[in-house]
């Protein structure tokens, strides 16, 4: 049980946790709907579309718009509107009494009537220097972001499970070749999606391999050094890296309260955003193991904001 000290805490109408398209919008809904909403922005603000940079699928914008652009809009409209954005992490929640209770950076600090969860969810990264080196110039957790840019080019997909096997046959639509690094000898994906990539005759798949180093210049990734698992190492040529190896949601704070589904998803009712617990919202890629777009994300945090307001008007 994790309980938090009782000691006086600020009082909130609505806490919003989390900094991305999904909590932006659930304030600007909230704010403009009279609940003083308070949002804290979490260790990554402006959520996971700060990893990439020119966004060119989110309406609105004829040219696109370079993914700070776009997140620190959404924040200054949510702040002008009147939410008040803070800068904090939510380290511990108790969500077994009311008001609910929360320490942020490991302190007492604030109970609210009915929260939103939009805390994302983290995409899993391989964990080699040169992969951070080339983030955002040639590296990406989102073919759908950011396959657009490989039109006609080279790429690699890492993964075997579902997400690899649809990003690839997405890129392979777009690219000239897509090579699918996979380190087992077999697919984790379903039948239906392995046959898909099988079927698909710019894929090729990589089996047993694992990759070494992504290989890059000043202007970004020029190929990937691969080993595999006989020992051969060699090199091939590609102007993208996809990762495609799951997400993490950042739900783990809330576990204990809140039903989640078998890879960590914080599960909704229908397409509501009502969690099992009364008067707690989840909006956004902490929900959203499907879609995980910016778009999504920000139309399900306007869901989370009208039904809190329904709640907390009850
Ligand atoms: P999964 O966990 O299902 O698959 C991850 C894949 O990445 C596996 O092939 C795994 O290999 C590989 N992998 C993990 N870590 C590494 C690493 N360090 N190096 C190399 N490879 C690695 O994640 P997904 O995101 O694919 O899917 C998550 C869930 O969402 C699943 O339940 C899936 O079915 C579902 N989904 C469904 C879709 C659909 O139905 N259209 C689309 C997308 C997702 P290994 O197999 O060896 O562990």
């Amino acid at each position: 049980m994790c309980a938090i000290k009782d000691t006086p805490m600020e009082k909130a109408r609505l806490l919003i946790i989390g900094g991305g398209p999904a909590g932006y919008t659930a304030g600007i809904y909230a704010s403009r709907a009279g609940l003083s909403p308070v949002l804290y922005e979490g260790p990554e603000p402006g959520g996971q579309l700060t990893t990439t940079t020119l966004v060119e699928n989110y309406p609105g914008f004829a040219n696109g718009i370079d993914s700070l652009s776009l997140t620190s809009a959404m924040r200054d409209q949510a702040k002008n509107v009147g939410t008040d954005i803070r800068r904090g992490v939510i380290t511990k929640a108790d969500l077994s009494k009311r008001p609910f209770a929360f320490e942020i950076d490991g302190a007492p600090a604030i109970e609210a009537d009915a929260v939103i969860i939009a805390t994302g969810a983290t995409a899993k990264y391989l964990g080699l220097p040169s992969e951070r080196k080339y983030r955002g110039m040639g590296v990406s957790a989102c073919a759908t972001c950011d396959g657009f840019f490989y039109r006609k080019k080279d790429v690699a997909v890492v993964g075997g499970g579902d997400t690899a096997c649809e990003e690839a046959t997405y890129l392979a639509g777009l690219c000239r070749k897509v090579y699918m690094i996979v380190r087992r000898d077999v697919f984790r994906a379903s039948e239906a999606m392995q046959n898909r990539v099988k079927n698909t005759s710019n894929i090729e798949i990589l089996w047993n391999c694992n990759t070494r180093e992504v290989l890059g210049d000043d202007a970004g990734v020029t190929g990937v050094r691969i080993e595999r698992k006989d020992g051969e190492v060699f090199d091939i040529a590609v102007d993208g890296f996809f990762l495609a190896i799951g997400h993490h949601p950042n739900s783990d704070l809330f576990k204990e309260w809140v039903e989640i589904d078998g890879n960590g998803y914080i599960v909704t009712d229908g397409c509501s955003s009502h969690t099992n617990v009364e008067g707690v919202f989840a909006a956004g890629d902490v929900q959203d193991p499907h879609y995980r777009q910016a778009i999504n994300a920000a139309a399900s945090g306007c869901r989370a904001a009208l039904d809190a307001e329904k709640y907390l008007k009850k």
